[in-house]
């Protein structure tokens, strides 16, 4: 017998239907002899609802209401579930994220777990029942208050409890069949990975892979939880994110590339005309960082001989675009740089795989693929397994598919099923 923590997304429970449907698997696991803690989003698009309708009351939500309304979906999910539990026979039990442990830091909309004490969820395991817990929230100790962990949570919530509760696995499911070689909307032949592994799965989480929270993965990397990523619509196996490839896998792709990620999220900005003096770069981003805004790219070119002056450009997220700008031009006059130009047209293009570290040649094959196809490159960054470049937004599902392409991962028949899901 084990313990398994399984996490449904709001795709997998939008409605009745889907409700009943999941109950019949966590009963089926139960019934295989293990116990079983879950743990649901809200149902269907119900946050971005609830966000809706707090921004038509005000403007800028109160960040303690906010979280006090957002919690209240996963409040929802988790009570019809058990009750769609208990009416197939078996004892179920739901937990809100504070009664079930979750100790947070006092962040109200982005809080971070800092402790799992599950005392309530081991009792109710032990009394033979399945324990439903409320994901993406928690509590702070010191302000009693609750909070939410941002924006797809729910599976930071799943791997904590996981860790915590020292289970077997974890098992995310979601509404496509598991972590695929690029987005199949965007790569129809895109092909589903047997493994993935921690660094890689971070990799491309950070580059705009929408199927895991970031977050999660950090934390299933710390305590070496296995996580299995598949679909509740179907009973194939998924994508397992663990610590290494298995020794001589069948995975033969992932020699070199694991994924394509992409990301329309973010912007550029370009400072014109900046003095090539120390401190001055410290200057510009010190500034930026007061206004806790996380930069993601930045280039700068050597200066022309004769001016003395650069260029300085940085990515971020779109939604911080206007902030930037309106601080960069506070510090113009103190910094004696020329102008400032704001770019939102630009697309992120990310080549994931831990085997670029013994492959030469990865960056040449990907540069020439993206040129074969009319892309033109504007900013490049990398680490020891990752390549991404900036292009315009216009050009980047063509990037991808040119890339996916020319790197072998194209399926044969087309593997990927979107089963549910408004992609919100
Ligand atoms: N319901 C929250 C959201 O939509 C948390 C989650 O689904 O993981 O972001
Ligand atoms: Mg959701």
């Amino acid at each position: 017998m084990g313990l398994i923590v399984q996490k449904y997304g709001g795709s997998s429970v939008a409605d009745a239907e889907g409700l009943k449907r999941v109950a019949n698997r966590i009963v089926a696991t139960k019934k295989a002899g293990h116990q079983v803690v879950v743990v649901v989003s809200a149902m269907g698009d119900t946050t971005d609802e609830l966000l809706d309708l707090a921004n038509q009351v005000s403007p800028l939500p109160n960040g303690r209401e906010l979280d006090m309304l957002l919690t209240a979906g996963e409040r929802i999910s988790m009570a019809l579930l058990a009750m769609a539990i208990n009416n197939l026979g078996h004892e179920a039990r739901s937990f809100t994220g504070s009664q079930a442990g979750v100790l947070t830091t006092s962040t109200h909309g982005r809080a971070r777990i800092i402790d799992v004490a599950p005392g309530r969820i081991t009792e109710a395991l032990a009394e033979g029942a399945i324990a439903i817990v409320a994901g993406f929230q928690g509590i702070n100790q010191e302000t009693k208050d609750v909070t939410t962990l941002g924006r797809g949570g729910s599976d930071t919530t799943a791997v904590a409890l996981a860790a915590a509760l020292e289970a077997d696995v974890c098992e995310i499911y979601t509404d496509v069949d598991g972590i695929f070689t690029a987005d199949p909307r965007v790569v129809p032949s895109a092909r589903k990975l047997k493994t993935v592994t921690y660094e890689e799965m971070l990799e491309l989480a950070a580059s705009g892979a929408k199927v895991l929270h970031l977050r999660c993965v950090e934390y299933a990397r710390r305590y070496d939880m296995p996580i299995h990523v598949r679909s509740s619509f179907s009973n194939n196996e998924g994508t397992w994110v663990v610590k290494d490839h298995p020794e001589g896998g069948t995975n033969m792709e992932q020699a070199v590339i694991a994924g394509i990620a992409h990301d329309k999220s973010e912007a550029k900005v370009t400072v014109v005309g900046v003095p090539d003096r120390a401190g001055i770069a410290a200057r510009i981003f010190q500034a930026i960082a007061d206004a806790d805004i996380n930069i993601d790219m930045i280039v700068q070119n050597v200066s022309a001989a004769a001016t003395g002056l650069t260029d300085i450009s940085f990515t971020l997220p779109k939604t911080e675009g206007s902030n930037a700008t309106t601080i960069l031009q506070r510090i113009q006059g103190e910094i004696g740089f020329s102008s400032i130009q704001y770019d939102d047209q630009i697309g992120k293009l990310s080549l994931v795989g831990a085997g670029m570290r013994s492959h030469p040649g990865v960056t040449a094959n990907f540069f020439s693929c993206l040129a074969d196809a009319g892309v033109n490159i504007e900013m490049i960054s990398t680490s020891e397994i990752r390549i991404s470049i900036i292009c315009r937004e216009s050009d980047l599902d063509k990037g991808v598919r040119a890339a996916h392409t020319a790197f072998d991962l194209d399926a044969d028949q087309v593997e990927a099923v979107v089963y549910g899901g408004s992609g919100r």
